[in-house]
């Protein structure tokens, strides 16, 4: 090591003499101190590191002022949340990345009254003892869907995993090769299914399974049919499936229970509003599912959770489930989940109310209109070298819903000679919030579907510095 370095390394103050300056005492007044010492100790590793290999480094930065401020900036970075908003311009309207459904306020409201307060999560207020925490959740499902009994867990792949786990450990459970899903995020039928204990029965081919595939895989051991929706892609061509009726069917002759995992799982009938039909709870509970699972934050926009109704006995089996314990929703979820499903009992304008509603149902001519508006500032806010043009193009459902229907939509195309779509992108993401949008044939394209103000288009880039 030259001299020079051998110098500077012996210029660094200790991280004692540091803590004991002046400028520390208010940030210890503030912070801990073991906290304190390990971001002094970090930052005078990051400056001997930087000193052995040789890169420039001035006597001034090795002033205890300097790293001093230094400290002061990074404490202050390590402040700011990680996980942050950002504005979802993609035009997939349900985007697991990005957190899926956006609260009703409802929800939102009932999030800061039980996160901040005691309350009677698991407490009965009339007879002042012990009570079930699920409780007005279940009341709520079954009024929503028409079943016998219901009950909540962490997600749907939760729901799953607990149904087969308390339906057929050990024993058998028939699936068409058709149905054996992966949804992103390495949820898979058949490794779920495993981990549950139960032993797949796959059954017909990937395009075509009949009745006869199901009735012919019968035998002592089977303890369920399931029915997977196939929610992220669809087999069109020479295909059959054997649908829910005939499958509850072939189930009550053998005395099999059927269940069947929705995926998305809507409360509200989409096509009303012109939009492609998800299948509906109720419906299905109606056509004799024993056991429906579906998402709380797929197409009925809420929290995260993991929805199970269905017949008394199997839904009381899973309840008692121990496994059950383990994948229950926390007094936040649980709020939020019933300030939503109480919106789809009680409003007169759900699509109003649930933002994933709004979204999906929203006019093209609205959309329209506020690109319109839009576009002069945003050309304004970005300067005259970007191209900008207002588009039609198509949004999606996502997060599994609906895999080949688009919805039509509105972008706002953005270009620039010197620079390509990427960095464009890259430079929206930069920006204080974020701004995501979608790149196709080197364009940067902003989709106007899941934007309820246009200010939040107008990309802040000075506070994080793109
Ligand atoms: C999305 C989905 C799941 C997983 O649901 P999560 O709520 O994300 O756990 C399971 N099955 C199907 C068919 C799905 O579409």
């Amino acid at each position: 090591m030259a001299d020079q370095a051998k110098n500077l390394l012996r210029e660094l103050p200790s991280v004692d003499h540091l803590l004991h300056h002046p400028k520390s005492e208010p940030l210890l007044a503030r912070l801990n101190r073991d906290y304190v010492t390990q971001q002094c100790r970090e930052i005078l590793d990051e400056l001997r590191s930087a000193i052995r290999q040789g890169k420039s480094v001035g006597a001034k930065e090795l002033a205890e002022e300097s790293i001093l401020s230094q400290l002061e900036t990074r404490i202050g970075l390590d402040r700011e949340p990680k996980l942050i908003r950002v504005i979802n311009a993609t035009g997939t309207v349900l985007h697991t990345n990005l957190g899926r459904a956006v609260l009703p306020q409802p929800a939102i409201d009932a999030l800061c009254r039980v996160g901040s307060s005691a309350v009677n999560l698991e407490y009965d207020l009339a007879q002042g003892e012990r009570g079930r925490r699920e409780e007005m959740i279940e009341k709520l499902l079954m009024n929503l869907t028409g079943a016998e009994a219901a009950t909540v867990v962490n997600n749907n792949a939760a729901a799953v995993f607990l149904g087969l786990n308390t339906v057929a450990n050990g024993k058998e459970v028939i699936v068409s090769r058709g149905e054996l899903i992966e949804i992103g995020g390495s949820f898979r039928i058949p490794e779920i299914m495993a981990k549950s204990g139960a032993i797949l029965r796959e059954v017909g081919s990937t395009n075509r399974t009949h009745p006869e595939d199901y009735e012919e895989a019968v035998n002592e051991n089977t303890a369920l049919l399931l029915k997977v929706h196939t929610s992220n892609y669809k087999i069109i061509g020479f295909s059959s499936e054997v649908d829910l009726t005939q499958l509850v069917e072939i189930g009550k002759k053998h005395k099999i229970p059927v269940m069947e995992d929705l995926g998305s799982g809507a409360l509200v009938d989409l096509s009303r509003y012109g939009l492609p039909k998800e299948p509906l709870a109720a419906e299905r509970i109606a056509l004799g599912a024993d056991i429906l699972t579906f998402s709380g934050d797929k197409i009925l926009g809420g929290p995260q959770a993991g929805l199970v109704v269905g017949k008394g006995t199997w839904i009381k089996q899973m309840s008692k489930n121990p496994l059950h314990r383990a994948l229950r929703c926390g007094k936040l979820t649980l709020a939020a989940l019933e300030a939503t499903l109480t919106l789809y009992q009680q409003s007169a304008n759900i699509v109003e109310e649930i933002p994933t509603l709004k979204a999906f149902t929203r006019s093209l001519k609205e959309i329209e209109e506020m690109g319109e508006r839009l576009l002069p500032a945003l050309q304004t806010a970005l300067g005259k070298e970007f191209r900008l043009s207002l588009e039609d193009s198509t949004s999606q459902i996502g997060s599994g819903a609906l895999p080949t229907e688009e919805i039509p939509t509105k972008v706002i195309a953005i270009q620039h000679d010197g620079m390509r779509a990427e960095r464009i992108a890259q430079r929206f993401r930069g920006a204080n919030p974020p701004i995501i949008g979608r790149i196709k044939d080197n364009r940067f394209l902003l989709d106007l579907r899941t934007i309820f103000d246009p200010n939040d288009l107008i990309p802040n880039f000075k506070q994080t510095g793109s």
